[in-house]
């Protein structure tokens, strides 16, 4: 089965060989021997990688949320135990219990009949917490 590859996938890979490059010109100028080139095309691209993965970490620990869908309301379901939904016309995760939630964000908010109400919010230290504040106006 052929799959063609995605722009984002060209993108990381010009990246990944630029970093390559700049590394084995950066060694090759620094150290004499034949090592150098392809130990600092090495090195560049292990710092890309390195770069991607600190990255992807902060995304996640400061944005996201761990786990990106916490508990329900009824602390009854987990991240497994949603299913993917829509309800007018908006996407949304329904877990067992029959509640939805939607993404907003930083906040997970329950979708009841018309209306939303905040339900938690991600804190980067705290981690989920109760999102009352919103729910006042
Ligand atoms: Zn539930």
């Amino acid at each position: 089965m052929s799959r063609s590859i995605t722009l984002i996938e060209l993108l990381f890979t010009i990246v990944a060989l630029l970093f390559g490059i700049a590394g084995a010109t950066l060694f090759a100028n620094r150290f004499d021997g034949n090592w150098a080139r392809p130990l600092g095309c090495f090195s560049g691209c292990f710092v890309f990688v390195l770069l991607v993965f600190l990255l992807s970490f902060l995304k996640t620990r400061l944005v996201d949320g761990i786990p990106y869908i916490p508990i329900c309301r009824n602390g009854q379901c987990h991240r497994d135990d949603y299913r993917i939904d829509t309800k007018e016309d908006r996407a949304c995760w329904t877990c067992k219990c029959g509640d939805s939630y939607e993404r907003v964000g930083r906040r997970f908010v329950l979708l009841e009949e018309k209306n939303e109400r905040h339900y938690l919010i991600w804190h980067p230290m705290k981690g989920w917490i109760a999102d009352e504040k919103h729910n006042e106006a």
